[in-house]
């Protein structure tokens, strides 16, 4: 048996790099180290069950059929070229190489080059352009936070490792007893895993961030709300919080989805900037988003360096632009503008709402994905790829936007190649189609 070490996890957006990954045979045999998750995604890849083997099309009937891959890709390649306004969506879940290719392919059929962030992360983005972002490395939040902010997220559950890692439980080098030495707070409108571990649970009506964020910002200001109760939270106790504030010397607040798809979107990722520059009046302060797909940030840093734009970026005029609510793939799906799919590293048919899947039912939609997903029965023509991480190597960004190069560990089953090799096949044929 053969272990190979440091190897980064391709899973969430923590990208461990410490893992160990015991190998025998050409297949993945088990994993130290890494969360349930992470363990999982590794042992997904050596269960042949849960995946195609084979590229296959849509029959008139209906029925998938075996194809040979350049049949798939020349299939591919056709849909792309005769379509009016293609999206090609997804680049979470695969590396940078990838997502440099899809970008390419993008501007050569002329459509929309969108990721994840569109339905996760994007209003931070958008925040982000507005207001500047004052920020700073998981490690650095390991070595000097005291203060955690954990708001709208559950680490718990979602990046399993980010707590004893990079914040509450890790030993930093001014925070040498871990836990002992720092304060965690919980904003969250449930009582999640998270908030039962937390110091302090702040527990606001679902979807009143941002009225609670303006009631931090003026009592730091000296100005006192009118309220007793304010979005939920007693005044007192957003009293008490500003005074825990003032008892710590670097506080990181780390965010999810809870803050940027709940009411007032960017606006509240805008808000919450604001008061981090309001905090660093008093004590070092920070924020980092929570990135759930592991090079989901990955995808935003490639798309801008390559287009300006860090997704929704539409092609269609020749030229990159950039206008989020239209050239956004949920926003094109449900207007039926859109009249092809493909989607490489996401699975929307897991998490669009139902509007969106049934706009992609009726359209030319091509998968390329390592496994089995809910996102096939609306596909025409789905294409097996390498795992990302696993079976091929490439680029990864962190959370924190720090780059990780990711290992190849095993070899893919006979006959499968990366979804980088697809897209430069698909862009060959694309060429000369046109
Ligand atoms: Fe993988 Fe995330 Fe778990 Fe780390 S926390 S092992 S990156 S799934």
């Amino acid at each position: 048996m053969e272990i190979v070490k440091d190897v980064v996890c391709p899973f969430c957006g923590c990208l461990c790099d410490d893992g160990e990954v015991m190998v025998e045979n050409g297949g993945v045999t088990g994993t130290k180290n890494l969360c349930r998750i992470g363990h999982a995604k590794f042992m997904h890849s050596a269960h042949k069950s849960s995946r195609h083997l084979d590229p296959h099309i849509r029959q008139e009937n209906g029925e998938l059929k075996k194809v040979d891959m350049d049949t798939a890709i020349e299939e591919s390649a056709r849909i792309l070229v005769e379509a009016n306004w293609p999206i090609l969506y997804g680049w979470s879940a695969t590396l940078c190489e990838s997502q440099q290719k899809g970008i390419e392919l993008t501007e050569l059929v002329g459509g929309v080059f969108d990721n994840t962030a569109a339905v996760c992360h994007g209003p931070s983005l958008l925040a982000v352009q507005d207001r500047g972002y004052p920020t700073c490395s998981l490690d650095e939040a390991k070595n000097y936070a005291d203060l955690v902010f954990y708001w709208g997220c559950n680490p718990v559950h979602a990046h399993p490792r980010h707590m004893s890692r990079y914040s509450i439980h890790a030993r930093g080098f001014f925070r040498e007893k871990g836990i002992h030495d720092r304060t965690m707070i919980v904003v969250d409108p449930r009582k999640t895993d998270s908030a039962k571990m937390a110091d302090i649970h702040i527990q606001p009506y679902p979807g009143t961030d941002h009225i609670l964020i303006s009631a931090l910002k003026m009592i730091l200001n000296g100005v006192e709300p009118q309220q007793d109760v304010i979005a939920g939270v007693p005044k007192e106790q957003l009293y008490e919080l500003v005074d825990i504030v003032g008892k710590h010397q670097f506080s990181v607040v780390f965010f999810g989805m809870g803050l940027t798809q709940s009411r007032g979107k960017h606006r509240n990722i805008d808000n919450a900037i604001t008061l981090i520059a309001d905090l660093n009046k008093h004590i070092k302060s920070v924020l980092v988003p929570m990135r759930g797909h592991y090079n989901v940030a990955g995808c935003n840093i490639v798309a801008a360096y390559e287009t300006g734009y860090p997704f929704c970026v539409d092609f269609s005029k020749g030229y990159p632009t950039y206008n989020p609510g239209e050239s956004s793939t949920i926003d094109m799906l449900t207007s039926e503008s859109a009249d092809a799919m493909l989607v490489c590293g996401a699975d929307p048919g897991h998490s669009f709402p139902n509007k969106a899947v049934a706009s992609m039912a009726k359209m030319p939609v091509i998968n390329i994905n390592p496994v089995i997903n809910p996102t096939d029965p609306v596909c025409d023509i789905i294409i097996p790829c390498a795992f990302g991480g696993v079976e091929h190597a490439g680029t990864g960004y962190r959370m924190d936007c720090m780059p990780m190069r990711l290992k190849e560990v095993v070899s893919p089953p006979e006959g499968i190649i990366s979804d980088t090799e697809i897209l430069k096949k698909i862009i060959l044929n694309v060429k000369q189609m046109l």
